[in-house]
């Protein structure tokens, strides 16, 4: 059976001349980059030209503003709590919002715990982020605004921009987490305004366990991984030389692809989600018409579980999801459709489509042949379900 792959906002298969572009550093360029003989130059070459490719992603001019992580999830860490601690002396106030993937919404809890005070902010029924809501939050205490370009579920795209302009009004440091944002939109630090951003590399075709924070020059956090002098006393631990050259390879491959990758991407995705809402009653897309990544589709099959629909579309060889990939597993409705106002009942027959650069036609129309008989039967069986 042809498997179909359709979850590319859980992580992305790894582009096969990023895994070129890794290997060497898996074989004989094993060097450890802090060392000082040609083992280690070696390696420290590596690193630095993954650095100029990720910075050159997202625009950032000085190379020195990425640091190299161990996941997007430490990327948000390091930006929240680093954050946190190194500017408690003047306030002790937070600002995120609702939708928030776990990596921000858990550490937020955490300082909570420590003295911290957040604020939550709502979105509308699109998951946009509410911006007077937001002013309203600001008080003299704040010292951090943390909220996400583009949200994993639904694909809302938050105003980055206005944010980041409200935050530089009222002297507050902005983070936004642009894990899903990059490869799928083009994203430039100095035009959106931002302080810190992160970074992942397995969401764009890169390898997992590897992230990055842009930290803007002369933003002072203080870091949450303690040991030797890597990244320039950042973040220390001996760098993951090969997972970092992905990183770069993956980074130069997105930058180039990116313009053709979006339309073909978005041509799928609509294509998908017509033939969805035409050919199925009772289903209904969640999320914001435009302002919306190109790839992702959440849409919500009333009177059914999604959990049933996803080990439905699997037995025919088709992954989707039900939305995040941390979430799933729980039985907690999507933190971000109940934001969201979305009713309980079609929270929970929702259903995530992400679509990538490998995805073809022919996967479309086969996902559209097989839903609606798996519907049709899901709802005969449904108690919900009158007809
Ligand atoms: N932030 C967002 C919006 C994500 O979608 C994810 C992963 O799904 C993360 C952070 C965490 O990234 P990582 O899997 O590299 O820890």
């Amino acid at each position: 059976m042809k498997k179909r792959y359709l979850d590319h906002n859980a992580t992305t298969p790894v582009d096969p001349l990023v895994l070129e572009a890794m290997l060497p550093y898996c074989k004989g360029l094993f060097g450890n980059a802090s060392s000082v003989h040609e083992f280690g130059r070696l390696a420290r070459k590596g690193i630095d030209e993954a650095r100029q490719k990720a910075a050159s992603l997202i625009g950032a001019n000085d190379v020195d503003t990425i640091v190299f992580t161990g996941s997007g999830t430490e990327s948000d860490n390091f930006a929240v709590k680093g954050a946190a601690e190194a500017l408690k002396s003047k306030g002790n106030h937070i600002i995120t919002s609702s939708i928030e993937h776990h990596a921000v919404l858990n550490t937020c809890k955490f300082l909570e715990k420590n003295g911290f005070k957040v604020t939550y902010l709502p979105v509308d029924k699109f998951g946009i982020v509410d911006l007077s809501a937001l002013k309203k939050a600001i008080t003299d205490k704040t010292i951090l605004i943390t909220i996400m370009y583009a949200n994993n579920e639904m694909g809302a795209i938050e105003p980055i921009q206005e944010i980041a302009r409200i935050a530089t009004d009222n002297n507050i440091l902005f983070h936004t987490d642009a894990v899903q944002a990059m490869g799928k939109l083009p994203v430039d630090v100095s035009r959106l305004g931002v302080d810190m951003l992160s970074l992942s590399a397995h969401k764009i075709y890169g390898p997992k366990g590897v992230g990055a924070l842009y930290v803007k020059k002369g933003v002072k956090l203080t870091p949450i991984i303690h040991g030797g002098h890597h990244e320039k006393n950042r973040r220390a631990g001996t760098e993951n030389v090969a997972g970092i050259a992905g990183f770069g390879k993956a980074a130069e491959l997105a930058l180039k692809n990116m313009p053709q990758e979006i339309e073909y991407i978005r041509g799928l995705r609509d294509r998908l989600e017509n033939g969805i809402l035409e050919s199925i009653k009772h289903t209904y897309l969640n999320g914001h018409p435009d302002k919306r990544l190109c790839n992702t589709s959440n849409i919500s099959f009333e009177f059914l579980e999604g959990e049933s629909i996803i080990l439905n579309l699997d037995m025919e060889g088709i992954a989707v999801s039900t939305g995040s990939a941390c979430t799933s597993g729980s039985l907690e409705p999507s933190h971000v459709l109940t934001a969201m106002g979305i009713d309980p009942v079609r929270t929970q027959g929702s259903l995530r489509f992400s679509l990538g650069k490998d995805n073809t036609e022919d996967d479309i129309d086969c996902v559209i042949k097989i839903l609606p008989p798996i519907i049709e039967k899901l709802r005969r069986m449904s108690p919900l379900y009158k007809g």
